[in-house]
């Protein structure tokens, strides 16, 4: 018996869209994203590839229509274009992305393309070096600007990077960051920081940007249009005259995009995170290694999980974050 191909929660939202974290692992350590001293999940504990792929197609076969596959770093995960290339040959799934820091870009972007990964997500906070080497810690801005010709190169339908701005940090270069991207016929959606995980560096309320100041920076420059576009996600998007990209902005402070959430996120040891701001979840691996040849069980417990989808997520700026979980861990 197949099970029904839709997978809808009790709040009659309908879930077409998985993230899949496949590793906590990363090159750099964003400082709004990881600790100082970031512990990290044994490998022993990860999914295998195999069996990420076998969560894909089963989630397809539930009604699933878009994957991302996210991290910590993707793209430093052995062998993970297998993944991407089996995903991108399942004939239910319009969509396969990724989030990226961009650094192994070089290395991997006409394999993506080749894959049939059309759409690229590429996150880029700075473009002065020594600041995106405060951000990153680690980083090197050369190296993400090398990724991002790649993927230019490589001739992904769309890009689009991402930039969390920090007040004091990187607010004073939102402008810099759109024109950089609106004059490479690139998208770029500022993003708020979100309290995900305990961080040391800097205090979240104090750094707290909002999308609207965001906003009115970015028209000092540029001629913004409101646009009722979406790509199913949480940016609210504005076209910009006289570019083919747009700006967005993702709020989830300022404006909240629950009611219309249509996401779940699989975490790398394969937990299933029925929302990114609260904890609700159920584990497949158990359940995937106990029926190895049987993917009945497996379905049955993806939909049962969407019972316990929760409304929204509940994030405040103030005290202690309420998720201990950073996001490297949940896959952004
Ligand atoms: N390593 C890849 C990258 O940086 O694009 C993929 C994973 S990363 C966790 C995904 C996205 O989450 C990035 O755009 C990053 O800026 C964003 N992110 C990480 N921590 C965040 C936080 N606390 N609040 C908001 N966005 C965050
Ligand atoms: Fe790594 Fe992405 Fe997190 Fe930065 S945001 S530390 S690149 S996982």
């Amino acid at each position: 018996m197949t099970q029904q191909r839709d997978l809808t929660d009790r709040f009659g939202r309908h879930i077409k869209y998985l993230r899949i974290s496949v590793t906590d692992r990363c090159d750099l350590r964003c400082i709004y994203c990881m600790s100082e001293d970031m512990q990290f999940v044994p490998r022993a504990r990860l999914l295998t590839l195999e069996e990420i792929i076998r969560l894909g197609r089963n989630f397809v076969e539930l009604g699933v229509e878009k994957i991302r596959i996210t991290g910590g770093e993707p793209l430093v995960r052995r062998n993970i274009l297998s993944v991407f290339e089996a995903l991108g040959a399942l004939p239910g799934l319009k969509e396969l992305t990724l989030t990226t820091n961009a650094t192994q870009l070089p290395r991997f972007a006409n394999a993506l393309v080749d894959a049939g990964v059309q759409r690229v997500n590429i996150s880029l906070d700075s473009l002065r070096p020594e600041r995106f080497r405060r951000i990153t810690r680690i980083g090197e801005l050369d190296k993400v600007l090398a990724g991002i010709e790649a993927a230019r190169a490589a001739g992904f339908r769309r890009i689009k990077l991402n930039a969390v701005i920090l007040k004091h940090r990187n607010h004073d270069e939102v402008v810099d960051l759109a024109r950089f991207a609106l004059d490479n016929g690139m998208d770029i959606s500022f993003i708020e920081e979100m309290p995900l995980g305990a961080v040391q560096e800097h205090d979240r309320a104090e750094a707290y940007y909002s999308s609207d100041a965001i906003r009115s920076d970015l028209a000092q420059a540029f001629e913004l249009i409101e646009s009722t576009e979406h790509s199913g996600g949480p940016s609210h998007y504005f076209r910009v005259r006289g570019h083919r990209g747009r700006i967005g902005f993702i709020s989830p402070h300022s404006h909240n995009f629950c009611d219309s959430c249509n996401r779940v996120r699989l975490t790398a040891t394969g937990r299933l995170l029925l929302c990114l701001g609260q904890e609700h979840s159920k584990q497949l691996r158990p359940v995937l290694r106990a029926h190895p040849l049987d993917d009945q069980p497996l379905q049955q417990a993806i939909v049962q999980a969407m019972e316990i989808k929760p409304r929204g997520h509940d994030f405040r700026l103030d005290g202690i974050p309420i998720i201990q979980r950073h996001m490297n861990v949940t896959g952004g």
